[in-house]
């Protein structure tokens, strides 16, 4: 290496960054897969907001006095001098588009959901990055109880079908009749334990003393355990609306419990608040696979007239970690039809145009071309679960043939290569008729 070279700073992944290799994809697709097989038969359509807002959105909507958007942003003024911020969650964009596009007008409720990165300019730990995937869901456009059930059971359900058994916990934070008197009441209840609360907690004390319940020291912890209940404080229509999501909870058999530490630290939440863990991650008091709550009062913020919503997140990366702690395995894709093997310069050249034109007819295919070797070749069609290849070499180019070789029983035949694709479609008929006696 010159010493020139060598002077120069290496260049690696930024801080709290992440790459997500090959070899971690199939957790991703799966995951993805799961979202979509849940999203669609529930009628959510799919939405993408920028990753770049402006950073009023935030502040209006999330909260100026919240960590997320006081410690956490990145933010920064573009040389036009607009004030932006990246991302650190999607509810807000979605509710500004939701606004910005007119959905009010649509048949309410609207159901969207968003797979996409986050950033949060937080201490990088396991599980913990300053940039990361959330998947989430949302209903704006109605109040009723059985909405935020649903999504409970739509979040747990994600989790269970992806190989992890959570337990959900829910609280109600109520709203804006009655949470105000709570905060007066647990306000004064912390106050007069002022001096055992660490130096974060007595600035929450002021501007937001619901999160004093998130803290995790354990002083702060115990004096929490100690403090009035909301639940004990909800007025009459936010009791009812929880007693409501309750009962439908017990109804679909999700496993949850109530938890009065379930505040979630944004300003938008009121009334139901829930968050996923599973039963190590809660008792080593970890963070929560993912969580949501009813947001009714932030179409009004930003801007638009009121309307109800509620929501919830997962982040991927936990999900994805969580899977291989827990030795999930990922059903392997039983789709592919064909392996195309070659053999010599002019067998290459041919192969080339009869993929393309097998995968115009819709087959499911695979290859690699640059391999000359027939066993490389095999053994990868094995590994990729093909069930058959074809195989063409010197001979069968210059016989007008193609070898088919069924994969799973090792049998070859030579088939005229003008008749490959009905010759391929007649085996993969047969092959999916035996597949159904089997599973018969
Ligand atoms: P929140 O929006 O804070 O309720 O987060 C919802 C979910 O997103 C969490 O339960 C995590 O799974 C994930 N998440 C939040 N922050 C991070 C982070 N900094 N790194 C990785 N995942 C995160």
């Amino acid at each position: 290496m010159s010493s020139k070279k060598s002077k120069k700073s290496k260049i690696q992944l930024v801080k709290g960054m992440r790459d997500v290799l090959p070899d971690d994809q199939v957790y991703w697709d799966y995951i993805r897969e799961k979202v979509f097989s849940l999203a669609y038969p529930y009628s959510f359509k799919r939405i993408d907001t920028p990753i770049v807002e402006f950073t009023n959105l935030f502040k209006r909507g999330v909260g100026e006095e919240t960590d997320l958007v006081s410690k956490e942003m990145y933010s920064f003024v573009t040389q036009g001098g607009d004030k932006l911020s990246l991302r650190p969650e999607n509810t807000a964009g979605v509710v500004r588009s939701y606004i910005e596009h007119g959905m009010l007008n649509l048949p309410q409720p609207v159901k969207l959901f968003y797979i996409g990165p986050q950033f949060r300019h937080d201490n990088p730990q396991a599980g913990r990055y300053r940039q990361f995937w959330q998947f989430g869901f949302e209903i704006i456009g109605d109040d009723d109880p059985i909405l935020d059930a649903q999504l409970i059971a739509i979040s747990y359900n994600i989790l269970k079908e992806l190989g992890i058994n959570t337990e959900v916990h829910v609280n109600s934070i109520g709203d804006d009749n009655c949470r105000p008197q709570y905060l007066k009441v647990i306000k004064k209840y912390y106050s007069d334990n002022k001096k055992d609360l660490c130096k974060d907690c007595l600035s929450r004390l002021n501007q937001n003393p619901l999160r004093i319940f998130d803290c995790k020291n354990k002083k702060c912890q115990s004096i929490a355990e100690q403090a009035p209940q909301i639940l004990d404080n909800l007025c009459d229509s936010c009791k009812e609306h929880f007693m409501t999501v309750v009962d439908y909870l017990d109804e679909m058999d999700i496993k949850y419990s109530l938890d009065p530490y379930i505040v979630r630290g944004l300003d938008y939440y009121s009334r139901t608040a829930w968050e996923l863990f599973t039963e190590n991650d809660k008792e080593e008091k970890t963070s929560a696979l993912g969580g949501g709550g009813r947001y009714d009062g932030l179409v009004e913020t930003l801007g638009g007239r009121p309307t109800p919503a509620v929501g919830f997140a997962i982040g991927i990366e936990r999900v994805v970690i969580k899977m291989m702690e827990l030795k999930v395995e990922i059903p392997k894709s039983k789709n592919l039809d064909i392996y195309i093997a070659q053999l010599g310069a002019e067998s290459r050249k041919k192969a080339l145009t009869l993929f393309e034109s097998l995968r115009k007819e819709g087959f499911s295919l695979a290859e690699n071309m640059s391999k000359r070797g027939l066993k490389d070749q095999l053994d990868i069609a094995d590994k990729k679960g093909a069930k058959y290849t074809l195989i063409l070499g010197q001979k069968e180019i210059a016989d007008g043939t193609v070898i088919i070789r069924d994969m799973e029983s090792g049998v070859q035949e030579v088939i005229d290569f003008n008749k490959t694709k009905t010759e391929i479609r007649k085996r993969l008929a047969t092959h999916e008729a035996k597949n159904l006696k089997l599973k018969k």
